[in-house]
């Protein structure tokens, strides 16, 4: 009986400390951050960024993993289920907050099932189309869909991407109800855009940039109130015939639930840094993106966020009818 005891207060002992030493050797192996999206593409892309400035901030590697499919929910879905020591953490973006509308039977629960890091980033979304579409601005690209709407197809990245969200609103306010064709990642979307297979697309600057500054695509607005520095040239589609019309692609980083505390002051320390570091910063700039402030890049600038996006965004996908199973 007494061995029994004494290995039960060794155990509650064990337990107890637990938190607190592994905070002091965390990260002990390399932190993966999961992305929801095919590598090559604009979340693969600042989450490859982000990594650079968090590790150094950490003192440990943290290494990009790619979890695809189903719109962008099978990486939280695995996020859920991962062990909550710190080196399980992902990086989702404005996705997190429309599934709940689009999902019929979401396995995750984006307020519930995490702990949150903080958010990072916010991108700005183009819309883009292959290089012999006929219109040269994004009045002619509105009339052009409008009147060929039988025959225009617009990539996205699934149900629940921000590709799919900007195509929604688009087809819902010019009225069009076109062929839409998903791929695992807007990286693979903009390849068949860019070989001529598959014709508009709505997608974020940190992927689109490169591309419109080529000439290799053509590009007709963009989705934010204001013009983005780094693309002069494109005006907000709201001043350019539709009026309201704004997408803003927020990102966040997330842990698993039950993720110890000590573990997440960390991780929220190193984002913090990370936001600040101007390498991070430029890089963000010349994709037209804008680094958070720091209060957004704390865990109630996060969960707040996500919370207020949910309601925005659930009213207005259930209005427009779409939804996956
Ligand atoms: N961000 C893209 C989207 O949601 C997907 C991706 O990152 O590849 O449309």
């Amino acid at each position: 009986m007494k061995t029994l005891v004494r290995s039960l207060a060794a155990t509650a002992a064990f337990v107890l400390v637990l938190p607190g030493a592994h905070a002091q050797t965390y990260p002990s192996k390399p932190v993966s951050l999961s992305v929801p999206f095919a590598a090559g593409g604009p979340t693969d892309t600042v989450a490859r960024a982000l990594a650079v400035s968090m590790s150094k901030a950490l003192g440990g590697t943290i290494v990009v993993e790619n979890v695809p499919g189903a719109g962008g929910t099978i990486a939280p879905t695995k996020l859920k289920a991962a062990a909550p020591d710190g080196h399980s953490l992902m990086l989702a973006h404005i996705g997190m907050s429309t599934a709940p509308g689009l999902y019929r039977a979401l396995p995750f629960k984006p307020l519930e099932d995490f702990e949150y890091i903080g958010q990072v980033v916010d991108v700005p979304m183009t819309f883009i189309a292959k290089k012999d579409l006929p219109p040269n601005d994004f009045k002619g690209f509105v009339d052009y869909v409008k009147a060929n709407k039988d025959k225009v197809s617009m990539a996205n990245a699934g149900l629940g991407s921000a590709s799919h969200l900007c195509g929604l609103l688009f087809m819902s306010t010019v009225q069009a109800d076109l062929t839409t064709v998903p791929y695992k990642g807007t990286a693979p979307a903009i390849n068949d855009l860019l070989g001529g297979q598959v014709d508009v697309l709505c997608d974020q600057t940190t992927n689109t940039t490169s591309h419109i500054k080529s000439g290799r695509i053509k590009a007709y607005a963009v989705t934010s109130k204001a013009r983005v520095p780094s693309l002069p040239d494109l005006p907000p589609a709201a001043d350019a015939g539709l009026p309201g019309f704004e997408v803003n692609v927020w990102h966040g980083v997330y842990a698993p639930k039950g993720t110890p505390k000590p573990v997440l002051d960390k991780l929220v320390a190193a984002l913090q840094v990370a936001i600040a570091d101007p390498a991070f910063i430029q890089r963000m700039a010349d994709l037209g993106s804008v680094v958070v402030s720091k209060d957004k890049a704390t865990p109630d600038g996060l969960k707040n966020h996500l919370r207020a996006e949910i309601d925005k965004w659930t009213p207005i996908i259930k209005k427009a009818g779409v939804y996956a199973d």
